[in-house]
This record gives structure tokens, sequence and C-alpha cells, in this order.
């Protein structure tokens, strides 16, 4: 007797080959009959109508501290995601010293924006230090399968203590540090992150950025020692320094036999051409022998912001940080109601808007929600819009609206990029890009890191048709099960794990973001659900279904352990 069986769907296997009608048997975790008919089953799931297709893979996410007080990963579970990589962009919570959780904290909340108070209540550090200690804390109670990197800043402090980012590694240090990286994957590590791009609390450079390129040479050599992946974030915003890092990573893939990713890539109508010169550098690569996968996300990326929360992008506003920073909201919103000081931040705003070429154009932003209900008719209006009917400038109404409605108003930046569905369409149909580059679990006050293959499969697939349906599910299950060594997955093969998902091709979809209140503490965070998702099985539990959603099924495991 199976423990379930998935009768009459449409068999989408993931290795990319056209898609079929069958049943889908699953006994002890495993997936042991696809086609034909299976025997009876202890449950069944009637797929007429549907297709059935492995878990999903989300190759690029931050939910690292989430996982410790929800295993399911919500919502990406319902979306159909049944195994995340952690540990992105040279962030992770272990391997990690008592005395330095704090500066890690408030590296990692101001990097991946995650809300103080969900971070303090729901990471309770109950593995102690040790990266194999916390991957088993963290297996003890999953829904979701893991793939966890470690974090390329967290090695080099916990060899290096405060001086991790201060200076370049002694020989000796590097030594340390790979062997310590030998544990982590030993332990079940994918491979390491590293990133070029971010900065702490102090603006300093994050301890990766220190780190002299014979020490990444050193860890590649580690991680060749196991074939493991390195991810690094880029420079992203620049199409020549991407080159570079495209080349580099090039480099230390032939040298040690890894394969090697970067995220992210994105199509921006400001600098055109630079997707086309990037994956170019990426071809020459792949000419070579070496692997180098950029991500691509599929969802356009807009910024929802509030003047009472810090975003990252204030960061390129003189003053805007700090004040949105203030530790309290009576602070905030008597800096931005001071006379002298909103004079002085909405003068840096307009001056950066008429700039010759305006990295960020508040008469752009939209009015997402108010507060007030006199202020209503101004939601989905442009600032500009609004600006030139009161005879005021964007940067001044941004301001002005904000402290009416005691700085509760929600604007959107969506001028920011990925929009052209056609170029995007190319992009992730493009046999070396990686699909992924979600940020799940990141970024959660500013936009949903949740749907993204719903969208795939809306937008791309069932819209525009820059892929195929098989094309389309072989590149979130089997690629990326390929390309980061998850070994038994990311296809419905006998033999294989029972990670699954039941959706309407017809359907499926993401989701409006909508505001949920669901976090450890105070704050909101913007999420998607699914829309046209039936089922989702993980290591042969059903584990959220649409008629009931989430069950008590813990059936994750460390997929590369
Ligand atoms: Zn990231």
């Amino acid at each position: 007797m199976l423990d379930i069986a998935i009768r009459g769907g449409l068999i989408v296997d993931g290795t990319g080959l056209p898609a079929y009608r069958g049943d889908v048997g699953v006994l002890g975790g495993r997936i042991v009959s696809v086609g034909g008919r299976a025997g009876d089953a202890a449950s069944e799931i009637d797929a007429a109508g549907r297709a059935v297709a492995p878990g999903f893979v989300d190759p690029h996410t931050h939910f690292d501290a989430q996982l410790f007080f929800d295993p399911h990963a919500t919502p990406a579970m319902e979306h159909g995601i049944t195994t995340v990589v952690t540990g992105n962009c040279s962030l992770s919570l272990a391997p990690l010293r008592t005395d330095q959780r704090e500066p890690f904290s408030r590296m990692f909340r101001l990097i991946e924006e995650m809300p103080a108070e969900a971070f303090a209540e729901g990471v309770d550090w109950r593995w102690g230090e040790d990266f194999g200690a916390m991957v088993s804390a963290l297996a003890a109670d999953l829904a979701v399968n893991l793939a966890p990197l470690v974090g390329h800043s967290v090695l080099r402090m916990y060899v290096m203590g405060d001086e991790a980012n201060q200076r370049a590694a002694t020989p000796d240090e590097v030594g340390r540090m790979a062997d310590v990286l030998r544990a982590c994957l030993d332990a079940g590590a994918v491979g390491l992150s590293t990133s070029f791009v971010d900065i702490d609390e102090s603006f300093r450079p994050v301890p990766s950025r220190w780190a002299a390129h014979s020490e990444l040479e050193a860890l590649c050599a580690a991680l060749g020692e196991r074939g493991r992946m390195l991810q690094i974030v880029h420079e992203f915003f620049d199409p020549s320094l991407s080159v570079s890092r495209v080349e580099m990573l090039g480099d230390l893939s032939r040298s040690y036999g890894i394969p090697t990713t970067l995220s992210p890539l994105f199509h921006n109508e400001a600098t055109p051409g630079a997707v086309e010169q990037v994956l170019a550098a990426v071809e020459a690569q792949w000419r070579t022998g070496a692997r180098v996968w950029p991500q691509v996300q599929s969802r356009p990326i807009d910024i929802s912001f509030t003047l009472d929360q810090r975003s990252l992008m204030f960061l390129v506003i003189p003053g805007w940080w700090q004040v949105t920073s203030l530790p309290t909201h009576a602070e905030r919103l008597a800096a931005f109601a001071d006379h002298a000081t909103s004079e002085q931040l909405v003068g840096h705003l307009d001056a950066l808007a008429s700039s010759p070429a305006p990295r960020l154009d508040p008469g752009q932003f939209v009015v997402r929600e108010v507060v007030l209900e006199r202020n209503r008719d101004l939601v989905g209006r442009t600032l500009a819009d609004i600006a030139a009917e009161r005879r005021t400038t964007p940067g001044r109404l941004l301001v002005d609206l904000a402290v009416q409605e005691d700085l509760g108003t929600w604007f959107v930046r969506a001028d920011i990029g990925h929009r052209d569905p056609v170029a995007v369409g190319a992009m992730l149909a493009h046999p070396q890009v990686h699909v992924g580059a979600s940020d799940g679990g990141a970024h959660v006050g500013s936009f949903a890191t949740y749907g993204d293959t719903g969208y795939l499969l809306s937008r791309f697939v069932r819209g525009t048709g820059a892929l195929s349906l098989e094309a389309a599910v072989k590149k979130i299950t089997h690629d990326p099960c390929v390309i980061w060594g998850i070994g038994g997955r990311g296809l419905l093969a006998a033999g294989y794990a029972a990670d699954a998902v039941v959706f309407d091709p017809a359907t499926v979809d993401r989701g409006p973001e909508i505001a949920a209140h669901d976090f450890p503490g105070d704050g909101i965070r913007w999420i998607r659900r699914s829309v046209g998702v039936d089922a989702v099985v993980v290591n042969g539990a059903l584990t959220w279904t649409a008629a009931a959603g989430y069950t008590p099924a813990r059936a994750g495991v460390v997929a590369t352990r």
C-alpha cells in the first residue's frame, strides 16, 4: 500500500521532456512509480486537470532567521517551494561566537532588512556557535528542505574576531578559515557565499570585502575538495564590474573545479546593453569549461516604504538614512516635522532628482496607502502629478504628506527595472541563466519575495510563451539541483525524494502583494499568497493544501547532508 497516490495529473517531470498523463506513487518518503496507474494508497490526491511537478527550489534566500520561528518559510511553501538555499550574500547564522551575535545581528538586519524585534524574538541561538549544531537545530523542526551556505563574512568573524572588517587575513588565519569551512561542508553546507557590495551599520564594508584574492582562492580550494558552490553578490549596478566578476568566477571555477553563481542580474532601461554584455562574458566563460551561473529573478522590482522605517534606498540620499534610523517613532516624526531638518532633507532629495542621470526620482514615487480619509483620492497617483497640482515639489510633498499622516503613508517606487517582459523572458529562457535571486525572507518591509515561481509560470509560460511549461519547471527543479549538487531531488523519477507540487497550469499565479502581521514583534511584512496551487508534498508528507492550509508535517531535511 502506497502512502500517497497523485492520480491522473499532467506529469511535468523536471527533465524538460514533454509532459504526459499518469499517476505518481509515493512510499516511505520516495517516489516509487511515475506514469501508469499507481496502486492503492493511504492518501489520494486527485490531479485531474492539474500538473504534477517536482518541488520547486529557491536558490537565493535569507530564510536563516525566519526558519527558527517558521519551519515552513511561509508563504514560500504554498507557492510550491520545497527546498531553500540559505546563507547567501556572505551571511549565515553560524559559525559565530557568542560575543559576535549582536554585531552580526545588526549587520544581517540592516542588509536583509529584517525587523529587529522579529530577529530578537525569533532567533534564540539555541544551538550555540557551531555550524553543524545550527543546521541540526533547524532540521529538528523543519517543513521545507534546507541547503545552507556558509557566509564568508561570518567565517572571517569566527577566525579573526573584531579585525574581520579591518584588514587582510594572515596565512595562518586563511588556513584556519579553510579548516572551519571544511568542517561546515562535512556538516551539510552546500558551499560558501561572499559579498563584494554590502556595508554594515557603521557604513564599513562587510568582512568578506576585506579578503585578499588569495584568501578567496584558498577557500575555493577547500570547496574544490568537495565540488561545492561559490555564491557571490557582485557589483550588479555596474556592467563593467559585473563582467570582471564573471571572469574572476570563471578563473575560480576552472582552477578548483567548482560551480559558481552570481546574483542578481537585472534588466534595466537605464543601462541599455548591460545584460547582453554580462551574458556574453558568461558564455565566453562556459566555452572555456567554467561553470558561471548568473541568477535572474522573474519579477519586476519595486520598493514600498514609509518614512517611519529605514529602507536601503535611503542610503543614497544624504541625511535620510540617519533620520529613518532614529530609534523611536516620536523622534523620526519630530525630525521630519522640524522645519530646518526637513528643508535640508528635501533639498538633498530634490538635488538627487535633478542630477543628469537621477538614480532616484521622487516624482515617480506612487502613493500606495494613506491613513486619512481625505487623502484617499491620492492613492495610485505619482508624486509628480500631485505636486504639480499643489504647486510644490515631489520631495516636499513626500515629507509633508507623511508628516500629516503621522508617517503612516505607504509609497511605492516602481521604476527600478526588470519590467520589460520580452527582455526578461529571453533572460529566463537563456540556457546559462539560473532562475532564482528571489531574496526570500529578506527585505520583508520593502517588497514580497514570494511567488516568483507563480509569476514565471503565469507571465512567461502562459502569457508571453518565452518558456514552455516543461522548460520552466526544469529551470526551477532539476536545473538548480544539478547546479548546486543537491542529489536525489528535482525530478519525478522512481527512487527520488518525494517533493512534489500539484498546480493548475491554466490559473497558477502569484496573488497580489498584501501586508501580513505574522512576524514576532510589531510591524508588517509584504507577502503574496499562491494562486492555482493545490498541494505541496515534502519528502512524501503532505505539507500544504489549498483546502486545508499548512499541515503538522515536519518532513524537511538538510538536503545536502
Ligand atoms: Zn541576498
